[in-house]
């Protein structure tokens, strides 16, 4: 979906890939090996739509990394899907799992499909069918797949059952994300945008901003877009003066009633014309005069066109890759402080490694001890990374990766890969 924006998510990261492999002084061969998948399939799903006809759609699912455990990754229902973007976002799962520590590697999944245009019944066959297409190369072992861009829990739902009815026995820990009766965990939904904030708010001591009456402008208002305006409003006394979705964006010098935004946005089907805000293109939005800019709809959001424009001090990732290769160092050396998605977004992983953690014993934590968990995590791993990028001089991206890498290495290393 990102050549549409002017930009292959793999392409950039396959760059970053190789200014890491440069800050190590990694040999070619090594390089190699971290810039290619380890498995990828490619599956055709023929679907019975409600009038009758059969549609096929196409899917991905790409296994970047398994040196450091079984493979873990969202799964995207997009028209826009390309196989380079779920590519892209495969490796960004593999330095995510490894930069927190996680007994993971990385993969990720796709399907082009518009499920705006797809009723209820046609999403759970589709869902169905991607789960019986990829049985073979998933599971609980080996690569445990979770929500991404327009899926939820109700689609993991059908997936985990799916799985689980192949596999002939129970098995929730085959997918996570999934809803709380399901074995789903307490704080799943939210743990990306909690645990982007609790990043933003350990970057916020370095750089010396308030979060609490801080502007913020959130571009996306999905799952994660929507919890980070609601809980940097409600939970750290941030000012959310605008927000977006696909259709457009608002704003208020007040700052916005999330929750009834939300409301307005399940009526209507956009926050598009919500009352009383001025209304904001997404580029608008962008460029805002605020603190703190979030972007958490797609891919390259910030390009070579408007970085020179952000006005924001410090930008927190909480979508995957908004941020283009060009734009990264116009934004350092402009001094704008850049938390990267890896670094910033992790919450949904750790939480969904929580939810595996929790399936395998048959034990269910309560939501304080899910987010204390998860606080204490975002905040050193960010505080290490801020470090390390300070004594190397660095942004932050590139000692994200040193880290990250060099856990990758030594597990390939151990394992006698390289
Ligand atoms: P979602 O499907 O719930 O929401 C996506 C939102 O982006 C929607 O509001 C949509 O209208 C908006 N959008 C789409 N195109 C846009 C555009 N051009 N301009 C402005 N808004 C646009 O998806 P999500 O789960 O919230 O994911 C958002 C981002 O966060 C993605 O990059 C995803 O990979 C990343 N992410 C998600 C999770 C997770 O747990 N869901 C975890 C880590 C990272």
């Amino acid at each position: 979906m990102d050549e549409q924006n002017g930009q292959n998510l793999f392409a950039t990261i396959k760059q970053h890939i190789c200014t890491c492999s440069g800050n190590l002084m990694l040999s070619p061969n090594v390089e190699e090996v971290l810039k290619i998948p380890k498995r990828e399939l490619h599956v055709s799903l023929p679907v019975r739509m409600d009038d009758g006809h059969i549609e096929t759609f196409l899917g991905f699912r790409v296994q970047y990394n398994y040196a450091l455990g079984p493979m873990k990754g969202g799964i995207r229902f997009h028209p826009d899907e390309t196989i380079d973007t779920i590519r892209g976002l495969a490796a960004l799962m593999t330095w995510k799992c490894a930069l927190y520590n996680l007994p993971l590697g990385g993969a990720k999944g796709g399907v082009i499909c518009n499920p705006k245009k797809m009723s209820m019944a046609e999403l759970e066959r589709l869902s169905r069918a991607y789960i019986v297409a990829i049985y073979e190369v998933i599971g609980p072992d080996r690569d445990i797949p979770a929500p991404d861009v327009y899926t939820n829990q109700q689609v993991m739902a059908w997936m985990m059952d799916e799985y689980a009815k192949i596999a002939g026995r129970a098995s929730f820990g085959s997918i996570t994300g999934k809803p709380l009766p399901l074995g789903g965990s307490e704080g799943r939904q939210e743990a990306t945008a909690l645990g982007g904030w609790y990043a933003v708010h350990a970057a916020a001591e370095k750089v010396e901003i308030s979060v609490s009456g801080a502007r913020v402008a959130v571009q996306g208002f999905g799952n994660v877009g929507y919890n980070a305006a609601k809980i940097g409003a409600e939970t750290f006394g941030a000012k959310i003066v605008a927000v977006s979705d696909s259709k457009g964006g608002i704003f208020s010098e007040e700052g916005l009633d999330i929750p009834a935004v939300a409301a307005y946005k399940e009526k209507t089907g956009s926050v598009v014309g919500f009352p009383g805000a001025v209304p904001l293109s997404n580029t608008e939005l962008l460029e805002q005069d605020v603190d703190i800019l979030i972007p958490a709809a797609l891919e390259n959001a910030i390009t070579i066109k408007n970085a020179s424009s952000i006005r924001a001090k410090l930008v927190a990732e909480f979508a995957n890759g908004p941020t283009s290769l060009e734009a990264d160092p116009i934004l350092f050396n402009r001094g704008v402080h850049v938390i990267p998605d890896f670094l910033c977004n992790a919450g949904g992983v750790i939480v969904s490694y929580y939810e595996m953690v929790q399936n395998s014993n048959l034990d269910h934590w309560d939501v304080e001890e899910v987010n204390n968990r998860l606080k204490k995590r975002v905040s050193e791993t960010y505080r290490a990374v801020f470090d390390l990028a300070k004594n190397n001089r660095v942004d932050l991206r590139q000692a994200a990766y040193t880290i990250a890498a060099t856990r990758v290495i030594a597990a390939m290393q151990l394992r006698g890969w390289i």
